[in-house]
């Protein structure tokens, strides 16, 4: 389908306000005015964001910020999704997207998963030509990016 990533990008993070309150956290959007429309399968992209952002709320403490920003760039579109959480540790990266792969640190909040969100992201957004990239420094934060060849 073809349709307006802003929107959906803006109902999800709408969605996450509740339990961004509930873990003491500010969820920002920072999404273009204008209209970014994309050929997707609106509801599997929204399930990768969606579990971008859990990941970020789950691992990252109360006073943190989880950023939601969608950028357009001349070739590519780009869903950044942005934490000052615990970050990730660099010798554990590689594997992240692996299925049932999860970090090793001392319980925090409810850190309890199975380690197939990110398996999840890394399907969906390949299924749709896309890739994702992570940025990630131990005690400073993580970024997760979706990027998609932008057509025209
Ligand atoms: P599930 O998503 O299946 O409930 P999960 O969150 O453990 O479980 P993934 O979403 O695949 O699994 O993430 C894999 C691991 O990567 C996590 O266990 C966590 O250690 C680490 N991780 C993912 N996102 C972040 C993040 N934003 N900040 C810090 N660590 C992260
Ligand atoms: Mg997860």
């Amino acid at each position: 389908r073809y349709f307006n990533l802003v929107e959906l990008l803006q109902d999800l993070i709408d969605d996450y306000e509740i339990q961004a309150e509930e873990y003491k956290l500010n969820i920002i959007g920072d999404l273009p005015d204008e209209e970014v429309m994309i050929y997707a399968e609106p509801e599997l992209l929204r399930q990768a964001v969606s579990n971008l952002v859990s990941n970020a709320c789950k691992y990252t403490s109360a006073g943190g910020v989880v950023q939601v920003r969608l950028l357009v760039q001349l070739y590519w579109i780009i869903i950044q999704v942005k934490d000052n959480g615990d970050g990730i540790p660099a010798d554990d990266l590689p594997y992240i997207f692996e299925r049932f792969y999860r970090v090793n640190t001392k319980k925090k909040r409810d850190q309890e998963g199975f380690g197939l969100g990110l398996a999840i992201v890394n399907q969906i957004v390949r299924a749709h030509g896309g890739r994702v990239q992570v940025k990630s420094t131990i005690g400073q934060g993580t970024t997760f990016q979706i990027e998609f060849v932008r057509f025209y």
